[in-house]
């Protein structure tokens, strides 16, 4: 599959202090043996200003609340 260009960011999972988390997470949500993580705490979308009239943010504990905040927010914000 060739690489589309992402026009919006996905969700991301984040550590406490705000940096993204790409480590490998077990399906019960904790780093995977010998990821060097300090374990995930939630999920973050932001939208960027140069995308989106009003800068938006939305931050959660959960993936399924931040990502029907996105789509809610992209449907009504860019389309
Ligand atoms: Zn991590
Ligand atoms: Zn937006």
């Amino acid at each position: 599959m060739a690489d589309k260009p992402k026009r919006f960011p996905a969700t991301r999972r984040v550590h406490e202090d705000g940096s993204t988390c790409t480590h490998k997470i077990t399906s019960n949500g904790k780093p995977a043996e010998g990821q060097d993580c300090p374990g995930p705490t939630g999920y973050v979308f932001t939208c960027p200003p140069d995308g989106c009239a009003d800068a938006y943010e939305v931050k959660a504990g959960t993936r399924a609340y931040v990502d029907e905040r996105r789509r809610y927010h992209l449907r009504s914000s860019h389309f």
